[in-house]
């Protein structure tokens, strides 16, 4: 029994090294990643639960690793904030995200918004406002089209700052998504200050749907609230088809998940946006 032991502390301690080993790795080769053009984005449909049409697209960063493939932000993103990197990787990120709204916009009568997830630290360091502004002017887009994803996690540190900085944009007419709510610092508070346009419903809370009369009510009551706030409400991680009747049926704008498309490279997309704006 104690060899036993023995082996398994070995198994999960080997184990753990590697995770670590590939943590360095993905530490230590992201700033060459970012300058070799290893990272690119998928876009995901969001569809609107009234017309069925696509109503907007999330970007999503992927890095293709040279040795490990494809690896997920869920993976990096968090050192890239820890390093501060995100702040390379989130201005190219806007930047691409700025050009396909172009390319949207040249081949179609009414393209879809794009959503692009921004950090808490790209508020910290850096003129993000400027930023967006230039890239607005830049590629000469509808800002109406541009929506930028933050984090309740955003509000912590410098509300006001924060809150200043958001109002700007709103006032440019791009749209603000508290992403991931419900999960995080909400308070009613700050939904009433901040000027947010979007809640997105995390897809803890759609998972069980189903099966839970709590997990329906909370979604009752978050898309309640935003509706009392002028808000709309997407709801992200619908997986199945009951998942999204009963979402639209409790009054979610906007549906976005597996069920509907998975992520995908803007040039996959291309031909079903075309098709969906004909319909
Ligand atoms: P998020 O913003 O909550 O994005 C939604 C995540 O759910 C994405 O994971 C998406 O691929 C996944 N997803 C979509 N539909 C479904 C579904 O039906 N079921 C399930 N189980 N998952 C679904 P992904 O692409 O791995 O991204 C993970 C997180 O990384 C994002 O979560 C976001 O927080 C962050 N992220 C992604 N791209 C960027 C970026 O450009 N900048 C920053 N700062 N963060 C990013
Ligand atoms: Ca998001
Ligand atoms: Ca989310
Ligand atoms: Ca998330």
């Amino acid at each position: 029994a104690k060899a036993n032991g023995r082996n398994r502390f070995s198994f999960y301690s080997n184990e753990l090294n590697q995770v670590a080993q590939r943590n360095a790795r993905i530490h230590s080769d992201m700033r060459a990643a970012l300058i070799d053009k290893q990272f690119r984005l998928e876009f995901q449909p969001i569809m609107d639960s009234a017309t069925k049409k696509w109503a907007g697209l999330e970007a999503l960063l992927r890095w293709d690793h040279p040795e490990f493939g494809l690896v997920r932000p869920d993976e990096f993103i968090e050192i890239a904030n820890e390093t501060g990197l995100i702040n390379e990787i989130g201005d190219w990120v806007l930047d691409e995200c700025c050009k396909n709204i172009s390319r949207l916009s040249n081949i179609m009568d009414n393209p879809p918004k794009i959503s692009v997830n921004v950090s808490p630290r790209q508020f910290e360091y850096s003129d993000i406002c400027t930023k967006i502004i230039n890239l607005i002017d830049k590629y000469k887009i509808n800002p109406n089209l541009f929506v930028i994803e933050i984090t309740e996690e955003l509000l912590l540190n410098h509300p006001k700052r924060v809150a200043t900085a958001l109002e700007k944009l709103r006032a440019m007419g791009i749209g603000i998504s508290i992403d991931d709510f419900g999960t995080g610092y909400s308070s009613l508070q700050y939904l009433r200050d901040l000027p947010a346009t979007c809640l997105k419903i995390d897809k803890a809370f759609v998972n069980q749907i189903e099966q839970s009369e709590t997990d329906r009510a909370i979604i009752a009551t978050i898309v309640h609230l935003a509706h009392a706030f002028n808000m709309k409400v997407v709801a992200e991680g619908v997986e199945t088809k009951a998942q999204a009747d009963l979402l639209a049926a409790s009054g979610c704008n906007e549906l976005q998940g597996y069920f509907l498309s998975i992520p995908q490279p803007m040039d996959k997309l291309i031909p079903n946006l075309l098709a969906d704006e004909g319909r």
